[in-house]
């Protein structure tokens, strides 16, 4: 009984920290296939196409691609004037937006994109401030143009999708 309770801290301790807990589901092999909608994206079209191919150039076990007709997306991608932000309902599946607030600021387009990409990949806000890492969003200067996750971004986000880690729900947004 002590244990399960000292068990059900640590993993809200966990959850609370940002720590993905790993499911114990085999590996598989195929990369998983998430498909996004990009057709509400208005002119940031091609930057959320852009923002897609960052994460295929950098990861294996996974792949975002443009949803085809009959085919539910498992990420919509929207347009509007607030900031930037995505809604995860788990692992690769949800919605996010490009916000012309940040982009009016100055905001590198392909990093906005990478980086909400990010979040539906598994991976939380992480605002150190530094340009090389894609998930510091908006805490590293607006002059930052790098649209890359790091070695360790894209290691998670292989690992998250080597298990099917379990992410829960969550609500991200790019203010600075
Ligand atoms: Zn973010």
């Amino acid at each position: 009984m002590i244990l399960r309770r000292v068990l059900a801290a640590l993993c809200a301790a966990a959850a609370l920290a940002g720590v993905q807990v790993i499911s114990a589901t085999p590996a598989t092999a195929a990369p998983r296939i998430l498909y996004y909608d990009a057709s509400q994206a208005q002119e940031f079209v091609s930057v959320v196409h852009q923002g897609a191919q960052i994460w295929n150039s950098r990861v294996t076990n996974v792949r975002l691609e443009p949803v085809t007709a009959g085919r539910t997306p498992n990420i919509r991608v929207y347009a509007d004037n607030n900031w930037p932000r995505a809604q995860t309902t788990s692992l690769g599946n949800g919605r996010w937006w490009m916000g012309r607030q940040a982009v009016n600021q100055g905001y590198y387009q392909p990093r906005i994109a990478a980086h909400e990409f990010g979040h539906l990949l598994g991976l939380p806000d992480r605002r150190t401030g530094l340009c090389a890492d894609l998930m510091s969003g908006s805490s590293a200067p607006v002059s930052c143009t790098n649209a890359y996750p790091n070695s360790r971004e894209a290691a998670t986000v292989n690992a998250n999708f080597r298990t099917s880690v379990s992410v829960a729900p969550e609500a991200y947004v790019w203010a600075p």
